[in-house]
C-alpha cells in the first residue's frame, strides 16, 4: 500500500517536471523568415502570420503574395504602402485578420473587407489570440505607427516597426525580454546603424536582426556596421531576403 502511494507519487513528480520542462523547452521551434525590407513571415507551431507583407512592387521580396498561404494574422505597424503592402489582398485571399492600431481598421470597406477582417488595437499591453499573444508598442515616426510584441511557444519578437530611436525601448526590453528584435537600420526614415545599435543596447535581445535597408535609394546603410557597432550587446544575425531564422 505505503509502496504504491510512493510509487504514484514519483510518478506525479516526474509527470509534473515533464509538463514544466515541456513548457519552459517547448519542442516546436519558432520561425522567421525574412521576406525583404519590414516584412516577415512568422511561424508558431499553431499560429502562422505575417508582419508588414510588402512584396508586390517590392524589388527585395523573397516571395509572391499569392506564395503565402495559411495566415491566421496580418501585422500591420502603420499606414505606409511599404508596411501596409499587400496586407489587404492576403486578408482578402486566406482570411487573416489584419491587426493594428484602430485607425488601421476603418479604411477595410475601401477595399471590400468587411469589419471581420480587422482586429483594430492600440497601444500598450499584449492580449492572447488562441495560442499567441499580440501587443503594439509606441514607435517615433508617422502614419499612426507602432511596433509589435509577439509571444508565442515561449519565444518573444519584437518587431520595431518604423522608428527613430527612444529611451522606452528600454522598457520594452525590460518588460517583454525579447528573444529577437527587429530594428530599422536604414536611416533617412528610420534609425540608421549608430541609433539602431544604441537601440539594441536598451532591448537587450538575445537576438538583434537589421532590417528597412537595402531596398531602395537612400536607405542603403550596411548592416556590418550595425553589427560592428551592436555585436557586444546582442548577438546581430544579418538575413538575406527569403532566409529563415529559427529562434533557438
Ligand atoms: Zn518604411
Amino acid at each position: 500500500m505505503y509502496l504504491n502511494v510512493v510509487k504514484s507519487f514519483i510518478r506525479m513528480r516526474t509527470l509534473k517536471g515533464f509538463l514544466e520542462r515541456a513548457h519552459v523547452h517547448p519542442i516546436n521551434m519558432v520561425k522567421l523568415q525574412w521576406l525583404g525590407h519590414a516584412a516577415w513571415l512568422v511561424e508558431f507551431s499553431k499560429t502562422r502570420m505575417v508582419i508588414d507583407p510588402f512584396l508586390t512592387n517590392n524589388p527585395k521580396a523573397a516571395m509572391k503574395e499569392s506564395d503565402l498561404n495559411n495566415i491566421d494574422y496580418v501585422l500591420v505597424t502603420h499606414t505606409h504602402f511599404d508596411h501596409v503592402g499587400d496586407a489587404y489582398a492576403i486578408s482578402k485571399r486566406t482570411g487573416a485578420k489584419i491587426v493594428g492600431m484602430f485607425e488601421l481598421s476603418q479604411g477595410g470597406e475601401k477595399e471590400g473587407l468587411g469589419e471581420d477582417h480587422f482586429i483594430g488595437m492600440n497601444k500598450g499591453s499584449q492580449t492572447r489570440f488562441g495560442d499567441v499573444s499580440i501587443g503594439l508598442t509606441a514607435a517615433v515616426h508617422s502614419g499612426n505607427e507602432s511596433g509589435f510584441v509577439v509571444t508565442g511557444d515561449g519565444k518573444t519578437i519584437y518587431h520595431a516597426g518604423d522608428t527613430a530611436l527612444f529611451g522606452d525601448m528600454k522598457y520594452i526590453g525590460e518588460l517583454y525580454k525579447p528573444d529577437v528584435a527587429l530594428l530599422p537600420t536604414g536611416g533617412f526614415y528610420t534609425m540608421g546603424p549608430k541609433e539602431a545599435a544604441v537601440a539594441a543596447g536598451l532591448i537587450k535581445a538575445k537576438y538583434t536582426i537589421p532590417m528597412h535597408y537595402g531596398t531602395f535609394p537612400g536607405i542603403d546603410s550596411d548592416p556590418e556596421e550595425f553589427r560592428k557597432l551592436a555585436g557586444n550587446v546582442t548577438q546581430v544575425k544579418i538575413l538575406k531576403p527569403g532566409d529563415v531564422f529559427q529562434i533557438p
